[in-house]
């Protein structure tokens, strides 16, 4: 059975920025389970931040908090530790959360924290496939299916 890489918040962690989650339906989380050995990851927790923790987003090549913190190097040590598990296990796909300024594959928010969207990748995604690793989100899980 393949190893995938999986946003931990998708699969129910409680790791989100607001303390949730994300979780994916239970039909799907079934469907990836009889599939795939399913690796969770939450970089930004990985990399040393705390649940719940001031959202970032990406803003010209750095992290910034909502509060002008920059977070650029946690975001980088969970973006590395996701990258380790991957090669670790094996995994040639992963999949993660759209729109997250780590786990965002096609969209994220422009930095201005008025939730506008660009595109653009999140830190880790953005390491990932540079790494050779196939990225997928929630919004693209039917693509990764078929392949
Ligand atoms: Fe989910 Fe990724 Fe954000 Fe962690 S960093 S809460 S796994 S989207």
């Amino acid at each position: 059975m393949k190893a995938l890489l999986v946003s931990a918040c998708l699969l129910g962690c409680d790791c989100k920025y607001s303390g949730g989650n994300n979780a994916l339906p239970d039909d799907t989380l079934a469907a990836l389970r009889r599939e795939y050995r399913l690796i969770p990851v939450c970089p930004e927790v990985a990399g040393g931040l705390p649940t719940p923790r001031i959202p970032a987003e990406r803003l010209c090549g750095r992290v910034v908090t909502r509060d002008g913190r920059d977070v650029s190097a946690p975001f980088a040590r969970g973006a590395q530790v996701a990258l380790a598990l991957a090669r670790k296990y094996g995994c040639e796909k992963a999949l993660l959360k759209e729109r997250s300024p780590s786990c965002g594959s096609a969209v994220v928010y422009d930095g201005s924290f008025t939730g506008t969207l660009i595109p653009g990748m999140g830190l880790t995604a953005e390491t990932l496939r540079e790494a050779g690793v196939e990225v997928f989100s929630e919004e693209t899980i039917g693509i990764m299916k078929t392949e």
